[in-house]
């Protein structure tokens, strides 16, 4: 069942969204010294080359970071994690985390595909980072609240399995009351079908405070039905919102 490959889909625009929005919190939590936790329900390996036959088939990373890349500042924190990776690889969601975090962070990164799994060790092994192969939803209801309390949850899963639209509202409800203060984004496709509508809007009743931040962009090849990026953030960090208007003007200017 697990068919979905990160590689194949590394870099493309949604990813420059996601990260790029992952990396603003993470840097602006870090301001305060108190240490957080980072937790990743569905983590992939890493770390991404761009190079690999896998993307440069779909072509997705060459129309999304190798587009968007020089419309970011050159001390904006995704472009410090960028910067941070060895080998010019293109990092992931929990590169970019392990890159921005600090010693006394820790970090809890689920990803059940044994191959991505193993890769995943092999990327990011360092002492205040923890991997598991078990269910990202499972494994997040297990820890939180977690120690310490403050921190960070991305839930970024492939939404293959349609089922995924509907669990994650109930899940994230049951999330929310044992970690009131936790910082939850959760990413969606914008797809022209429009099947991520009913679950934005069950989000957004149970959670009228959450931000919704979304980015449009054209569709990676002819016919593809990903034309956009969403991205749900519970209790996100003070100043947030401010840096997200220049990356919307960045995606404005791909059209
Ligand atoms: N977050 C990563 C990033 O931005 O770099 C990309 C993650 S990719 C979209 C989704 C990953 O979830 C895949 O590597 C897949 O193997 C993994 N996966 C699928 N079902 C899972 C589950 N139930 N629990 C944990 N990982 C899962």
């Amino acid at each position: 069942m697990l068919s979905y490959q990160h590689l194949y889909h590394a870099g493309n625009a949604a990813d420059v969204h996601k990260h790029a929005v992952l990396a603003l919190a993470l840097d602006r939590m870090v301001q305060k010294p108190k240490p957080l936790s980072y937790i990743e329900t569905h983590a992939g390996r890493g770390r991404y080359d761009l190079r690999a036959p896998e993307a440069v088939k779909t072509g997705e990373a060459a129309q999304g970071i190798a587009r968007l890349r020089d419309g970011f500042p050159k001390d904006h924190p995704y472009i410090t994690a960028l910067n941070a990776q060895p080998g010019g690889l293109y990092p992931g969601s929990p590169a970019i985390a392990q890159a921005l975090l600090r010693r006394e962070d820790s970090l809890h990164l689920a990803e059940l595909h044994p191959q991505e799994h193993a890769a995943l060790c092999d990327a990011l092994r360092a002492p205040n980072t923890h991997i598991h192969q078990q269910d990202g939803l499972a494994l997040a209801q297990s820890l939180c609240p977690p120690t310490p309390r403050r921190g960070l949850m991305l839930v970024d899963p492939s939404y293959e399995i349609k089922a995924d639209y509907t669990q994650i509202p109930k899940w994230l409800a049951a999330i929310t009351r044992k970690w009131n203060v936790g910082v939850v984004m959760i990413w969606y496709p914008i797809l022209t079908s429009g099947a991520h509508r009913p679950m934005l809007r069950a989000l957004q009743a149970d959670h009228p405070q959450a931000l919704a931040h979304g980015v449009s962009f054209p569709p990676a090849r002819e016919g593809h039905r990903m034309v956009g990026s969403g991205l749900f953030i519970v209790n996100p960090p003070f100043g947030l919102e401010a840096g997200l208007k220049p990356l919307s003007a960045a995606f404005r200017r791909l059209r």
